[in-house]
């Protein structure tokens, strides 16, 4: 690989993955309501602290395969580094079959089609809205069903209710990357002649009951975008151990093209350009350390929110594997304010902070004025989508956030 000396200067600066976490001081120390950014005070941070903000592996691994691949002018249109990926990722996940996409959302709407879905599919509604939308988009009407309002994760109890003669699948999501109740969907699936498949955007790498998320239901679907644990830019894939399935989802990613000259289904452009692949790949390699500095970050948010009554840290099951992506936290109504004032206060420092994912989808356009009565049978999804803030993690945060988030949450709490 030859380099310029622009390329030279980029490559000096990275250090090895996970260590090189910024540590920013915060520009004041809070101790009471005075010192606040809402109450007038100098924000905490000068530069915001996101939500999701990118893994980006080894710099000069993804620059060299960058230039292989500009050198073989092998741009798109399932090329190798496509194909190493899918490789690479069916064996990590233990699957036979990975379709790579352009996106999790092209790769949702794809695998919905190519199970033949059609009248009404189960999903929950407290998820991101691309769920939903995929269904909507081809005139598939999407049934929320009620969360259990411990796991946040879709109620097999209340798929059950949900089901009338025009149902033809459910669609689980494994919420913050903790798995859905997999067994008790597949055996509602199995005994009411349902497909079932899973939205697992948020899952990549996690377990459940010690099996690698991926190769459940007829397909799961992942998306690779840049602020998932595992990104491409932008990107996603279905996974599935169906031969015809994943044969029949290859023809409709590329325009339902069996050879060059001959189109054998119906199709749409759903493909993975060769540099998002390139991401992928390199991204694959330090999966382990961004796993590592979530972990880190959840345990320092454990301790740091430990003595801070009315705030609950959501945890990660330590018999399963996890990405440790999310760090959610919930707001008891006894709190002293409300977890919209919490987020607020947080935004003032400089700490974005999210609330994922309020209001719940039946309470977005277009389902909002489709299905006006969805929220009636929603009382969980309700009360968790107002209890929920979602907080930074990941390999750039700088650790002093999470003592930074823990006086503002004491603070408001009148501790
Ligand atoms: C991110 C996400 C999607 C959409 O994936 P894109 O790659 O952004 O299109 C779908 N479902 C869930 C649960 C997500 O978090």
């Amino acid at each position: 690989m030859t380099m310029s000396p622009a390329t030279k200067g980029n490559l000096r600066s990275i250090a090895p993955m996970g260590m090189d976490t910024p540590s920013i001081a915060p520009r004041k120390a809070i101790h009471s309501r005075e010192d606040l950014a809402i109450a007038g005070a100098t924000p905490a941070f000068v530069d915001p602290v996101h939500v999701g903000r990118p893994n980006i592996g080894d710099r000069a691994a993804f620059l060299s395969r960058v230039n292989d691949l500009l050198d073989s002018r092998w741009l798109t249109n399932n090329g190798p580094l496509v194909q190493e990926l899918e490789q690479k990722l069916a064996r990590y996940l233990g699957v036979r079959h990975v379709v790579a996409m352009c996106n999790g959302t092209i790769a949702l709407e794809i695998a919905i089609r190519a199970l033949g879905l059609k009248g009404e599919v189960i999903l929950p509604s407290y998820t991101f809205i691309a769920t939903a939308q995929a269904l909507q988009w081809q005139e598939i009407t999407p049934v929320f069903a009620d969360v259990d309002p411990a796991t946040h994760n879709i109620d097999p109890a209340m798929v059950e209710k949900m089901i009338t003669p025009r149902t033809t699948g459910i669609i689980g999501v494994h919420l913050w990357g903790r798995a859905a109740p997999v067994d008790e969907l597949a055996e509602i699936a199995r005994r009411r002649h349902l497909s079932l498949m899973f939205d697992s955007a948020h899952a990549f790498g996690a377990t459940y009951r010690g099996r690698r998320v991926g190769a459940f239901g007829r397909a799961e679907v992942f998306s690779f975008h840049a602020t998932k644990f595992f990104n491409c830019f932008e990107g996603g894939a279905v996974t599935t151990n169906e031969d015809d399935l994943a044969t029949t989802m290859r023809y409709m990613r590329n325009f339902g093209f069996e050879t060059y000259d001959k189109a054998v289904h119906v199709g749409t452009n759903g493909k993975m350009p060769e540099i998002c692949a390139a991401m992928g790949l390199t991204n694959l390699e330090s999966l382990d350390a961004v796993v590592e500095a979530n972990r880190a970050n959840h345990r320092l948010y454990a301790e740091a929110l430990a003595g801070i009554d009315g705030i609950h840290l959501l945890d990660y099951d330590p018999t399963e594997s996890s990405n440790w992506q999310y760090v959610v936290i919930e707001v008891d109504r006894t709190f002293r304010a409300s977890r919209d004032e919490i987020v607020a206060a947080l935004h003032a420092e400089g700490i974005l902070a999210r609330k994922y994912f309020w209001p719940g989808c039946h309470n977005m356009q277009p389902f909002r004025e489709l299905y006006p009565h969805a929220g009636l049978l929603l009382p969980n999804t309700m009360v968790v989508a107002d209890r929920v803030i979602v907080l930074p993690t990941g390999t750039t945060l700088p650790p002093e956030t999470v003592g930074v988030i823990a006086d503002v949450l004491r603070v408001l709490s009148g501790a």
